[in-house]
């Protein structure tokens, strides 16, 4: 099944992936949100009736956790970030819909239903499994509440999710060495029953949908590898208070919620029928594009792919909900080339951006353009600079003021005059790339189609030349000054989705009536209302002592987030365990054989991410011994490598593997303890 093109005649909803109500918004954090609204409203310029919506990720632990940390409850905390969010998005001109929350009634009511149903149709299913138990605490550790090692590579992963390694979502009992982070306790693992649905029998109805999915080729491709590969079922409950209760009070379940992961989603259909509930069905009925026929547009993050094409899709399909027609997912904004760090202050916050006093049109049009959608991009103060000097103020700008300057002064507005067959061909080739950027989900296509009719209208008007013509041969004068018109007309309409507010100001400038915002494609070429007096610029030039300024003030920022952080690693030295009063005498340690050892070689093990197999000489022996030290050495570096070896431990296996052994090492990357002089290997350690 192929889709129609946009526009289409069914309405279309474009959803932006929830935030997780914990923290502050940085730029970084924007560019899915600038990425969904610009789509939204490049579907409404081409006529496309479109619904964007999204809303807050209240529960799961991300929000728990932190709200532990402040002492308040899970809902204040959540809530207070909702509401900022909510009074932050609109300055961006980001404007949704309907922005709800995971945790109120519409939210809650349609998850329970929607699980109720997946139960009904033999989808989901009780199974004991083992989760992390603080045992000194007594506390179940659900996802976040524990840290440790992924099981796939290795890396330190948080409970639910591989965030540092292979980025995979990871099901209760699967992290190795779990450790509580509350209280820092090694947890352990403990039989609880919990419910499970059966993604695993939906391969089939997966393998079509990922065929007719349509978006960026990133959140198409990578599913490909869950699905085709051994699916897993999904765990959908946890131990936790702080969720949507699991429903269904009569199967033992009362005291478990749903994991976060099947109601943020559902609020993607919650919010859409808030939006009818305020507007009324005739203006838009939410159970067209979510139940009849109708366009889905996911917009998210690329590290919630998953969650998007695998788990989604599989509830909507049981459920008998419309599966998603597209799913955009966008890469990271670096600053100066690395990741922003919200811990470590190292960000540009959306606050910070509005108080520069910079419009924020900017931003927009930097984070739509500056690569495709997919690509990670760099955010820096020099190339916002460049960026904004070069395309905006440069193409852009210039076009569109000496065109409606030299119109105003000559013509009191557009001359009298129609618009030339060259000019409307090039306006009607813009429109084209236009439509087929939607098609093709890019938003950076979206935004070259309009700044490359401006880079045309600056040639055009100085090949022409009218400032030269208005003596010579005024008829022309009035020709080429009434293209300029018409060409700057079409730029408001098609830079509209980027550029909203600078859109409008040329809409004014234009003496156009009404707004910018209600236009649609064809109104690129109609005729220019006519009469305007003289513009302003709509794009200042950033100066180069403000970037100056702008990266001293960051770079100070990062300093002091720097060292406070220094600081706090020094307290943590102390935060140590304390050493235990349990004493052993002088015999017991004799009883540890510890021996200098050499590794002669080291080797991966077939399946094990984090584990080498080491040949390692102690003297008497050449010992075979098994170490989780893949991930942290490079593994040519440790041959002829002096160690300490505890050479009387009990033999072990692992993965297959006989471990003769052991290779003592320091705290958790692994810092290899060694000698400091010629001791041999074999020499006892006493
Ligand atoms: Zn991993």
């Amino acid at each position: 099944m192929s889709h129609d093109d946009y526009p289409t005649e069914e309405p279309a909803v474009v959803t932006c992936g929830l935030p997780y109500a914990n923290g502050e918004l940085h730029i970084g954090h924007l560019r899915t949100y600038v990425g969904g609204d610009v789509y939204s409203r490049a579907l409404e310029t081409l006529g496309q009736q479109t619904a964007f919506v999204s809303g807050s990720d209240m529960h799961g632990t991300p929000v728990a956790v932190n709200a532990e940390k402040e002492g308040v409850s899970p809902r204040e905390f959540a809530l207070r970030h909702h509401d900022k969010y909510e009074a932050t998005f609109p300055k961006f001109d980001i404007e949704f819909d309907n922005y709800g929350h995971t945790d109120d009634e519409t939210n809650t009511e349609l998850t329970q239903e929607i699980v109720r149903k997946l139960d009904e149709e033999g989808y989901i299913y009780e199974k004991e499994i083992k989760v992390a138990w603080d045992p000194i605490e007594d506390d179940p550790l659900p996802d976040r509440y524990v840290e440790g090692t992924c099981p796939y590579c290795g890396a330190h992963a948080r409970g639910d999710e591989c965030d540092e390694g292979c980025g995979r979502h990871l099901e209760p009992g699967e992290i190795e060495d779990p450790t509580s982070i509350r209280t820092g306790n090694p947890a352990e693992y403990r039989e609880r029953t919990h419910k499970f649905f059966r993604v695993s029998e939906l391969q089939e109805y997966l393998q079509g949908f990922i065929d007719r999915l349509e978006g960026t080729s990133n959140a198409k491709n990578q599913p490909r590898e869950w699905i085709e590969g051994e699916l897993q079922d999904w765990c959908i409950s946890r131990d936790m208070d702080w969720g949507i209760d699991y429903p269904g009070e009569d199967d033992g379940a009362e005291d478990l919620v749903l994991y976060v992961w099947v109601d943020a989603p559902i609020e993607y259909i919650a919010s859409t029928k808030q939006y009818t509930e305020r507007v009324g069905a005739d203006t838009y009925d939410w159970e067209e594009p979510w139940k009849d026929a109708g366009e889905i547009v996911h917009i998210i993050g690329r590290d919630i792919i998953q969650h998007h094409t695998v788990f989604w899709p599989a509830m909507l399909h049981v459920a008998e909900y419309n599966e998603p027609r597209a799913v955009m997912a966008s890469g990271f904004v670096n600053l100066n080339g690395k990741g922003f760090s919200t811990s470590r202050n190292r960000a540009v916050w959306a606050d910070d951006y509005l108080d520069e006093g910079f419009a924020p049109d900017l931003l927009r049009y930097y984070l739509a353009t500056n690569g495709g959608f997919q690509q990670d991009v760099d955010f820096s103060w020099d190339r916002f600079q460049e960026r904004v000097n070069g395309e905006l103020v440069g193409t852009v700008g210039n076009f569109v003021y000496r065109s409606l300057l030299f119109a105003a002064r000559n013509y009191d507005g557009a001359p009298d005059a129609e618009t030339s067959d060259e000019v409307r061909e090039r306006i009607e080739d813009a429109i084209d790339e236009f439509t087929a950027a939607v098609n093709d989900y890019s938003i950076k296509d979206l935004g070259d189609a309009a700044t490359a009719l401006a880079a045309f209208g600056n040639e055009y008007i100085q090949r022409n030349e009218p400032w030269k013509l208005t003596d010579e041969d005024p008829e022309r004068a009035e020709q080429v000054i009434y293209d300029c018109v018409q060409l700057s007309k079409a730029l408001a309409v098609l830079l509209e989705p980027i550029l909203p507010g600078k859109a409008e100001i040329l809409w004014a400038q234009l003496g156009e009536d009404g707004s910018v915002h209600e236009t649609v494609v064809a109104d690129a070429l109609a005729a220019p209302r006519g009469d305007f007096g003289e513009p302003d610029e709509l794009f200042a030039k950033i100066e180069d002592e403000r970037v100056e300024e702008l990266n001293e003030t960051l770079d100070e920022r990062i300093e002091a987030a720097t060292s406070d952080e220094d600081e706090a690693d020094d307290e943590h030295v102390s935060d140590h365990k304390p050493i235990s009063d349990d004493r052993i005498s002088f015999d017991e340690f004799q009883d540890l054989d510890l021996r200098v050892g050499r590794i002669e070689s080291a080797e991966p093990i077939e399946g094990a991410d984090a584990l080498l197999r080491l040949e390692v000489d102690i003297g008497p022996e050449t010992r075979q011994i098994v170490a989780g030290l893949k991930q942290l050495h490079d593994v040519e570096d440790l041959e002829g490598k002096k160690i300490v070896v505890v050479a009387n431990l009990e033999k072990a296996e692992l993965f297959g593997v006989e471990s003769n052994g052991m290779v003592l090492a320091a705290g958790e990357e692994a810092d290899l303890l060694t000698t400091h002089a010629d001791a041999e290997p074999g020499t006892k350690i006493k």
